[in-house]
């Protein structure tokens, strides 16, 4: 019944602590700080310079055991793609789901750094690709941290939180139900 925070190559240790207490808050589970895990080399695409999601989860969810209602959130700083995509925020699978923060601080964009943004989108992202892998799908809601985003002033819009319709289902009765 709980969720693990995996830093997958170097990650700020208080990058993935400020996740643990809005995870616990939107989905009313513990949550635990993991091992980190190397970035497998396999998954680089050296003339993009950015790693194959799907390789990355691949690889998170071998490394890392999960047993019943357990969920994994693997969280990089390697920028990531996924075929046909010139980059993705995250991907989910079954249990366990991958964010990336390369795109989430402001520097990116060419702005000063600002870590209240930087902490919103990432919370934002883990909600969102973790709400998929309790079996939650794109929601129209455009305030539901559900809401599909492709761009960042697309995560930007929206909170943390799952809408009336889609909150159930990551917090009550959801548990063993894949
Ligand atoms: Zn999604
Ligand atoms: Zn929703």
């Amino acid at each position: 019944m709980s969720i693990v925070l995996v830093p997958i190559g170097k990650v700020d240790p208080a990058e993935i602590r400020m996740l643990e207490d809005p995870l616990e808050a939107a989905f009313s589970r513990g949550v635990a700080i993991g091992e980190e895990v190397p970035l497998p080399a396999a998954a680089r695409n050296a003339a993009r310079g950015q790693y194959d999601a799907e390789m990355v989860l691949e690889f998170l969810s071998l490394s890392v055991e999960t047993t019943g209602d357990g969920r994994v959130l693997g969280v990089t700083n390697a920028d990531l793609y996924f075929p046909g995509m010139n980059f993705v925020f995250g991907i989910a699978g079954r249990r366990c789901a991958l964010i990336s923060l390369h795109r989430l601080r402001q520097p990116f964009y060419s702005l000063p750094e600002d870590p209240a943004v930087f902490r919103h989108r990432a919370v934002v992202e883990a909600v969102h690709e973790l709400g998929h892998t309790f079996g939650l799908a794109h929601c129209k809601d455009p305030r539901c941290v559900m809401r599909f985003s492709n761009t960042i002033a697309e995560t930007d819009r929206k909170g943390p939180a799952f809408c009336t319709a889609c909150r159930p289902r990551v917090c009550t009765g959801a548990a063993g139900r894949r």
